[in-house]
C-alpha cells in the first residue's frame, strides 16, 4: 500500500519502483523495509536474479575481487568454497539474500522497463514496460548495472558466420565446444577466465587480442569445509578476514588508481605482473604479444594463474592481427589469412559510459529534460553517483561519478545509505518532490573533475589502452576518492543539498 502521506489524488502504483534485480536492487529492496517503506516493487527484465550472475554463466566464471570483501557487510557469507568464489555461488547468495529478507513477493521477472517519464502535475514518474503496461512510483531507483549490456563486436560480416556465435555473457550450455575450431575475440577479463576452462576441451583455439590485459598472479585457494564451519560457529571471525580483504583492495584498486600521483603503488605492481608473464609463457614471440604497452591500471587488469600459460598449449594461437572481417567459414585478419572455425565467442565486454547504458531506458525528467541529452551536453555527472538536477524522485545507483573501484558491495551499500537518507527525509517533512540542488550537483563535480589530475587513467600512458573507463568525452566517471570518504558523505552528506516540496 502506498504511504498515506502520499495518498490522495495522484496515489501510484507503488511508493518505490526499483529497476533491476542484481545486487544494486537487492540492497536496496532490503534497506527500505529497514526504513519501513514496504510499498515498493522491484522489476527485473530477466527471467531470474543476481543480474550479472544470472546471466554470466560461462566456464570459469568467477569472482577477481576476494569473496570476503564482495558480500553485504549485512549478510556475510561464511560459506564461500575459494578465496575467489565462483560465480554460480554469487547466483545462489543472491537467491539466499531474496528469501532471507522476504523481497521475492514483490519481485516481478520478466518486466523490462522501456522508458520512465516524470510527470511534473503529479511528481509521479510514469513507467513504461517493454509490453507496453504503464506503472506510476513516487520514487524510482534505478539499479540496472553498468557491465549488463553485451556488446557484440562491430566487424563487417558477423552475421554472415555460418558456425554458431556467442558471447560470454549469455552463454549457451547446450553447444557442445568439444573437437572443434574455437575463435574467441576479445583478452579483457571474461575471456581471461573462460580461455584456460575451454583451452583444453577444445580442437583448436584462436584468440584474438587487440589489446593484451595485465594480468597478476592470484592469491586464491580453496576455503576448507573446517574452517567455513568455524566461520559459521564464530561469525566475528568474519570481520577481521573482511577487514584484510577490504584493506587489500582499497589499497590495490582504490589508492592505486586514485591517487596515482602521490602514492605510485602501480609501478610496484608492474615489474610483478611482467615477472608473472615471463614465469608462465615460454615463447618470447608469445611473451612479447602478451606484454601491455600501456600502463597497469589504464583499463581493468585482471589475476589468474592460468590464463597465461594456457598459451604454451600446442592447440592454442594468439592472433594480433586486425580483424578485417567475418566470412562465412570464420575470421579474416589484416594480412590476408582466413581463420577457419566452427564457433566464435565473443568476449567483447558491454556497454559501459555510453548512450543507452545508463540507465539502459529513456528517463524524461521535470518539464520534459532528456537525461542522455543532458550528459550528452554537460557530460557525465551525478551528485554523489545518485542523483541530478531536472530528474525529481530519480535516484541511481553507481551512476556518474559513483564508482571508486572497490567491492561493488560496499559502494551499493553507501549509495542505498544516502537513497534512504533523502527518502526518510522527504517522508518527515511529508514532501511529494525531491530534488538535488543544481549548485550541489555542480559542487560535486567540479570536485571531481579537479581530483581526476592525480589518477592513474590521466598519468600513466592510457592512451593506447583502448579502456572503456574512458567515456566520449575523455573523462573517467568514476569517484576519486577513498572508501572510507565515499562511506562518511554517504553519511553526512546535507539534506539540504535537495530541496523537497
Ligand atoms: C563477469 C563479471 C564479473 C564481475 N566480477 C566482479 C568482481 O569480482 N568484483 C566486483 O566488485 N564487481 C564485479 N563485477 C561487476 C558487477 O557488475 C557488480 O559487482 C555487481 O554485480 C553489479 O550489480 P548491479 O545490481 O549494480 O548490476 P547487475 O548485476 O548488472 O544487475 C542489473 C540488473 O538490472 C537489470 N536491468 C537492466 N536494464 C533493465 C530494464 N530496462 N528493466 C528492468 N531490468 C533491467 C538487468 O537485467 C540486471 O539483472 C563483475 C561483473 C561481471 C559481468
Amino acid at each position: 500500500m502506498a504511504n498515506p502521506a502520499v495518498r490522495g489524488e495522484h496515489a501510484p502504483d507503488h511508493e518505490v519502483i526499483i529497476i533491476g534485480g542484481g545486487f544494486s536492487g537487492i540492497g536496496a529492496a532490503i534497506k527500505l523495509d529497514e526504513i519501513g517503506m514496504r510499498d515498493y516493487l522491484l522489476v527485473e527484465q530477466g527471467d531470474g536474479i543476481g543480474g550479472a550472475w544470472h546471466f554470466n554463466t560461462y566456464p570459469g566464471v568467477a569472482v577477481d575481487i576476494p569473496s570476503l570483501s564482495y558480500s553485504f557487510s549485512f549478510e556475510r557469507n561464511p560459506e564461500w568454497s575459494r578465496v575467489f568464489a565462483p560465480g554460480k555461488e554469487l547466483k545462489a547468495y543472491a537467491e539466499h539474500c531474496v528469501d532471507k529478507y522476504g523481497l521475492r513477493s514483490r519481485i516481478r521477472l520478466n518486466t523490462g522497463i522501456r522508458a520512465a517519464r516524470f510527470d511534473d502535475a503529479s511528481s509521479l514518474w510514469h513507467l513504461t514496460t517493454e509490453a507496453g503496461e504503464t506503472l506510476t512510483a513516487r520514487f524510482v531507483i534505478g539499479a540496472t548495472g553498468v557491465l549488463t549490456q553485451p556488446k557484440l563486436p562491430d566487424i563487417p560480416g558477423i552475421a554472415s558466420f555460418r558456425g554458431t556465435t556467442m558471447h560470454t555473457a549469455r552463454w549457451d550450455h547446450g553447444v557442445d565446444l568439444r573437437g572443434k575450431r574455437v575463435a574467441i575475440i576479445g583478452t579483457g577479463a571474461s575471456a581471461l577466465q573462460v580461455i584456460p576452462e575451454i583451452a583444453p576441451e577444445v580442437a583448436h583455439l584462436t584468440v584474438f587480442q587487440r589489446t593484451p590485459i595485465w594480468v597478476l598472479p592470484k592469491p586464491d585457494a580453496a576455503i576448507p569445509g573446517a574452517v567455513q564451519q568455524v566461520m559459521k560457529r564464530l561469525p566475528w571471525l568474519q570481520l577481521p578476514a573482511r577487514l584484510a580483504s577490504q584493506a587489500f583492495v582499497e589499497t590495490t584498486f582504490v589508492l592505486a588508481a586514485h591517487y596515482y600521483r602521490q602514492l605510485r603503488i602501480v609501478k610496484a605492481f608492474e615489474p610483478v605482473a611482467l615477472k608473472h608473464l615471463e614465469n608462465q609463457v615460454r615463447d618470447p614471440v608469445t611473451r612479447a604479444k602478451l606484454t601491455p604497452r600501456y600502463g597497469l591500471g589504464c583499463k581493468r587488469p585482471s589475476v589468474s594463474n592460468t590464463y597465461l600459460k594456457t598459451f604454451n598449449r600446442d592447440n592454442v594461437a594468439l592472433v594480433t592481427e586486425g580483424i578485417t572481417g567475418i566470412v562465412p567459414e570464420g575470421v579474416r585478419t589484416a594480412d590476408g589469412v582466413l581463420h577457419a572455425i566452427d564457433i566464435l565467442i565473443c568476449a567483447t565486454g558491454f556497454k559501459v559510459f555510453e548512450s543507452g547504458n545508463m540507465p539502459p531506458f529513456q528517463v524524461t525528467g521535470s518539464q520534459g529534460r532528456d537525461l542522455e541529452s543532458w550528459w550528452d551536453a554537460e557530460r557525465y555527472q551525478a551528485y554523489e553517483g545518485v542523483s541530478m538536477p531536472g530528474f525529481p524522485n530519480f535516484f541511481l545507483i553507481l551512476g556518474p561519478n559513483g564508482y571508486n573501484g572497490a567491492s561493488y558491495f560496499q559502494l551499493i551499500e553507501q549509495q542505498v545509505r544516502h537513497i534512504t537518507r533523502c527518502l526518510k527525509q522527504a517522508r518527515t517533512r511529508k514532501a511529494r518532490r525531491v530534488e538535488v540542488t543544481r549548485e550541489a550537483n555542480d559542487r560535486y563535480f567540479r570536485d571531481m573533475k579537479a581530483r581526476s589530475g592525480s589518477q592513474v587513467f590521466f598519468n600513466n600512458g592510457c592512451a593506447s589502452a583502448n579502456s572503456y573507463y574512458f567515456d566520449k568525452h575523455g573523462d573517467v566517471p568514476f569517484r576519486p576518492a577513498t572508501s572510507l570518504e565515499a562511506h562518511w558523505r554517504s553519511m553526512t552528506f546535507d539534506l539540504n543539498d535537495y530541496v523537497y516540496r
